[in-house]
């Protein structure tokens, strides 16, 4: 050890990779174009994947039909030009052994990859290219061969490279660097660094407990294993710094909001002689036709504390479709309400904002509140308005003086809401439902202050269930409450997949029969994406069909994108009532449409559609103690991915559940979506697999940062995340 302190990440950042011997101009073009560009860059440039030379077949024991991994060099390589255009190359592979013939199909890029000539520096030399073969053996008149193996280029021309186990960097035809030269370069980075040591700023009991190596050991385990057990110990402790760093960041950005705002002391005791409105949550809730489930009134508990307290409230309510996260949010926005405050839900559609309208108006038709003395009686309705882009101009006028003088105690309505010219007297709980279709820039605005310098406290509600250590990462700067529990009495729905003619035709006679029991039923239409136009016509030729057809005799009403505003909102009143039977239409019936009367959903080519939108389209059914049913017609030879999705529906109605399965299908990034763009400091971990370190890391990091002092104690650490997080990652977490 020398007497210089460690070299730290931050350090390492600094330096450029034009400071390693052997890397030139070119060298250092080609890195540029993997992103490499700093020694902490390349020493973050991970292994795609490693060859063990211990574990690999020889080419003469291989048996016919064996999956083998051959490690070996170029003999020759050929290609010709078959019938049609097709090119097959053709490339000999030799080890000690014997000799297996790898043929490629349509690949002819695999002549100047194999002989070496795509790679600067990677020559064939006298030995040809050292390269390792992934494939299922053939055996043809005694000749081993492989058919579109799957390739990795060795590239150690001079064979002076003896471990046993070989790293695989991921390479670009562009960057023309071979894997052996990106492990060489980290090699001399470790090296170097050898003597004064990495730094390692996490505190040591935190690594002790989670029986974490030390970070040198961390990175030359990675970089150069001499094991696979060492590989598997040295990348625990880098997923786990990954996600460790995001954590902290995601914590201290939380815990740095709380601290500069101001919120609101909400009224949540009747007993409290601020009430504006005294006891008219319990009102609202002694008045509901039903009891709250456990779930809900935990739900509700929690976001009482939250109000009760000086820190506003920031809190994700992640509740599976029919949980009734209404009730929820309804309690919330008369909390503020109660205490003299106004409250704004935010639906992602008309439809929506108007359904909610419908149904608020409905259950607060009596309640009263005191007035500050301005009328007579010193009582006024509660006031509820809706407001959404196509809000009358002279009610749109009305509204918004309303809630700039405080007349207004509930505003329901669409984005519409976050426009310049609302001002709120005083706004005290915002509820944003569906949070997925809105934009975090979107919440950001609906979190400006009040008058007074105030924020008011805001539940985003989701009924798209994420994993557990997703929200933890996606929502890690929110509290999240989960509504784990249906209201009783539900009868489960019954999902069945229609892969035949006389599946369907069961289909429709099953809505015939429902529709004559008294109940309603939703088709939902191809899904076309990226062409509402597309979609509004074949949603068009399947009404016409069904009604001049199937289901003839039935009252049929039809609903899709393109319709004008009134008429869709006028269709949907039919439906509602019951001046309808079926609803024909397309996806915009996915979220949050409620019609318990509504008892089966055929959805139609449901092999197009993702899980989270079947669970939430199978939502809209099985909202009443009727039985209900959703059929998932699906014809012909399907995607396996299309298979996976349908079996899955059919098996399970556990939104959790269904999460877990379309993580595993599209992968993290898909499942995200936007607010997972520029987590780029995850290289390593993945959620899905390394689940368990999410959740350490999250409970570690808020140990660590504690109130928000916790940092102060560990610079070393704040620097590094200062310095690491990618920008776009800081910009993140400061918008939302
Ligand atoms: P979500 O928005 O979570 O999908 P909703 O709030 O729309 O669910 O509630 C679904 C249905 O369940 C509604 O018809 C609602 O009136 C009803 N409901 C909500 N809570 C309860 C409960 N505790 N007991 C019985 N029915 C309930
Ligand atoms: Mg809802």
């Amino acid at each position: 050890m020398s007497d210089r302190p460690p070299i730290t990440l931050v350090d390492l950042s600094a330096m450029g990779v034009e400071l390693l011997s052997g890397v030139g101009p070119r060298k250092l073009e080609g890195l540029r174009t993997l992103g490499i560009e700093s020694l902490l860059d390349l020493l973050t440039y991970y292994p795609r994947r490693y060859v063990d030379r211990t574990r690999e077949a020889r080419i003469q024991d291989l048996a016919e039909g064996e999956e083998a991994l051959v490690l070996g060099r170029i003999g020759s390589v050929s290609s010709r030009r078959i019938r049609g255009g097709r090119v097959i190359v053709v490339a000999e592979v030799r080890d000690g052994s014997g000799s297996l013939r790898c043929t490629f199909f349509n690949q002819p890029w695999r002549e100047k990859q194999l002989t070496g000539r795509s790679s600067a520096g990677v020559g064939p030399g006298d030995a040809g290219l050292e390269v390792a073969m992934f494939g299922r053996i053939e055996v043809f008149r005694g000749q081993r061969q492989m058919t579109n193996p799957i390739v990795d280029v060795i590239g150690d021309p001079k064979g002076g490279r003896t471990g046993r186990i070989v790293p695989i960097y991921p390479q670009s035809e562009k960057a023309r660097l071979s894997t052996w030269e990106l492990g060489e370069w980290s090699a001399q980075v470790l090296r170097r660094s050898r003597e004064r040591g990495i730094d390692d700023p996490v505190p040591e009991d935190v690594l002790d407990r989670h029986d974490l190596v030390g970070r040198q050991d961390a990175y030359a385990g990675i970089h150069a294993p001499s094991s696979m057990a060492e590989e598997v110990v040295a990348r625990r402790r880098l997923v786990f710094d990954e996600l460790f760093r995001l954590q902290l960041a995601l914590v201290r950005r939380k815990r740095e909001i709380e601290a500069a705002s101001l919120g609101i002391r909400h009224v949540v005791d009747d007993g409290d002689d601020r009430a504006a409105a005294p006891g008219l949550v319990a009102r609202y809730l002694g008045g509901l036709p039903y009891d709250l489930t456990g779930a809900q009134a935990r739900a509700i508990a929690e976001i009482r504390h939250d109000l009760a307290g000086p820190v506003p409230m920031h809190r994700l309510l992640q509740g599976d479709v029919g949980s009734g996260k209404t009730v929820v949010a309804m309690a919330a926005l008369l909390t503020a309400v109660q205490g003299g405050h106004q409250g704004a839900l935010m639906a992602p559609t008309e439809v929506l904002a108007e359904q909610h309208a419908v149904g608020v108006r409905d259950q607060l038709q009596d309640v009263t509140l005191t007035d500050g003395g301005d009328t007579l009686l010193g009582e006024r309705p509660l006031g509820i308005a809706l407001l959404t882009n196509r809000t009358p101009a002279a009610e749109r006028r009305r509204t918004l003086a309303g809630l700039a003088d405080g007349t207004v105690d509930i505003v329901i309505g669409t984005h519409a809401l976050i426009q310049d010219a609302v001002e709120f007297r005083s706004l005290g709980v915002v509820v944003i439902d569906e949070q997925h279709r809105f934009g975090v820039e979107q919440r950001a605005a609906l979190r400006d202050a009040n008058a007074d310098g105030t924020v008011p406290d805001v539940l985003v509600m989701t009924a798209t269930p994420i994993p557990r250590t997703a929200a933890m990462t996606v929502y890690g700067d929110l509290d999240t409450t989960v509504l784990d529990e249906l209201p009783p009495g539900r009868v489960p729905i019954t999902t069945s997949w229609a892969r035949t003619d006389e599946a369907e035709a069961d289909a429709w006679q099953l809505v015939r029969d429902q529709v004559a029991a008294g109940g309603r039923a939703y088709v939902v239409c191809p899904l076309i994406e990226d062409s509402p136009k597309l979609e509004a016509s074949s949603a068009e030729e399947t009404y016409e069909r069904l009604a001049t057809g199937e289901l003839q005799g039935l009252r049929l009403g039809l609903l899709h994108g393109r319709m004008k505003a009134p008429e869709k909102a006028e269709v949907m009143e039919g439906f509602r009532t019951g001046a309808l039977d079926v609803l024909v239409a397309t996806t915009v019936i996915e979220v949050g449409v409620d019609v318990p009367e509504a008892t089966v959903m055929v959805v139609l080519d449901a092999d197009r559609f993702g899980i989270a939108q079947l669970h939430q389209l199978r939502g809209r059914v099985g909202r009443s103690d009727a039985p209900s049913w959703c059929v998932l017609v699906a014809h012909g030879v399907l995607t396996p991915d299309g298979e996976e999705r349908l079996e899955a529906m059919v098996r399970s109605t556990d939104g959790f559940e269904l999460a877990e399965v379309d993580l595993e299908l599209r992968g993290e990034g898909a499942v995200l979506g936007e607010r997972q763009r520029g987590r780029s400091d995850l290289k390593l971990a993945s959620l899905r697999h390394d689940r368990q370190w999410v959740e350490i890391a999250r409970d570690e990091a808020l140990a660590l940062v504690g109130d928000g002092s916790g940092l102060d104690d560990h610079p070393r650490l704040v620097e590094e995340l200062d310095v690491l997080l990618a920008p776009e990652e800081e910009d993140f977490l400061l918008k939302s």
